[in-house]
């Protein structure tokens, strides 16, 4: 039996690549058939990682290689490639075949939730993520690849580590807010401003409105950004996540206030997102 950490999918996302990312990660299952992966004759070892796609045609193979490696590129390039980052390589495990994904420890409804990283780190890809766009491939992947670096179990709320996911993903897609999150976005231009970060239940993958959970997330941790530095922010993040001290001391130290205090800011914010001006 092994823990995996789980987080999914796609389905059509109204920006420029033409692709949509629905999050739902972050909550624990377990998997009664999850194997060891051994490195075969169809692994592919670049920089940053491996992949292992058994079953998976030669052409997709490579392109799902090339999408791989970006996404590491894009998570190490932003938070450093030290532990736990691999020394060897991040290790990918990419599914033609919808049992043998579910039986490694994929979720049953690869439909929605389309990536998994166990908690050994390893990162297994569905048949449907295969099939998806490049850019929501590399979308997806970033964000696993943010729970790799920064460690799969966090000690922080969920926002912490989901959010620094979503940021990392969607700052690198070259998209507008407005069109990773349409349906946030939606309702804050008709007026529903959160005051602070989405609770632990409201990004729990069986949570009603989980896309946009994940969505507010993003913007709180794109928001907390803006009240300090790239390296603040990411010494806040990597700090919560690790634990060993109370993330509110934490977020005082950073940010020089509570999460209350900042509640207008915040709103001014998500306002300000909404519009595009950010
Ligand atoms: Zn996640």
């Amino acid at each position: 039996m092994a823990e995996v950490h789980r987080r999914g999918a796609l389905t059509g996302f109204a920006g420029l690549v033409g692709v949509a990312v629905l999050t739902s990660c972050g909550r624990s299952v377990e998997s009664e058939s999850f194997e060891t992966s051994a490195t075969s004759a169809r692994s592919t070892n670049r920089a940053r990682t491996v992949l292992d796609a058994q079953g998976v045609p030669t052409q997709l193979r490579a392109a799902v290689s090339r999408d791989v490696e970006k996404a590491a590129s894009i998570v190490t390039s932003l938070w450093g490639d030290q532990s736990p980052w691999p020394s060897a390589g991040a290790h990918v495990r990419a599914f033609a075949d919808h049992d043998a994904f579910v039986a490694a420890g994929g979720d049953r409804n690869a439909r929605s939730v389309t990536a998994t990283t166990t908690e050994d780190g390893t990162v297994l890809i569905s048949p449907s993520l295969l099939e998806s766009p490049s850019a929501a491939r590399v979308f997806v992947l970033s964000h696993e690849f943010t729970h790799v670096r920064l460690g799969v179990r966090s000690a922080a709320a969920r926002w912490v580590a989901e959010g620094a996911a979503e940021l990392t993903a969607w700052h690198a897609s070259g998209l507008s807010f407005a069109q990773y999150a349409p349906t946030f976005v939606r309702r804050v231009r008709a007026g529903d401003r959160p005051h602070g970060p989405p609770s632990d239940a409201q990004l729990d993958s069986d949570a009603a409105d989980v896309q946009r959970a994940y969505q507010h997330a993003c913007a709180y941790s794109d928001f907390l950004l803006t009240r300090t530095d790239p390296v603040g922010y990411r010494r806040f993040v990597v700090s919560a996540v690790a634990g060993g001290r109370p993330v509110d001391d934490l977020f005082d130290a950073t940010f020089a206030a509570t999460q209350r205090a900042l509640s207008a800011s915040f709103a001014e914010h998500l306002a300000k997102l909404a519009s595009g001006r950010r």
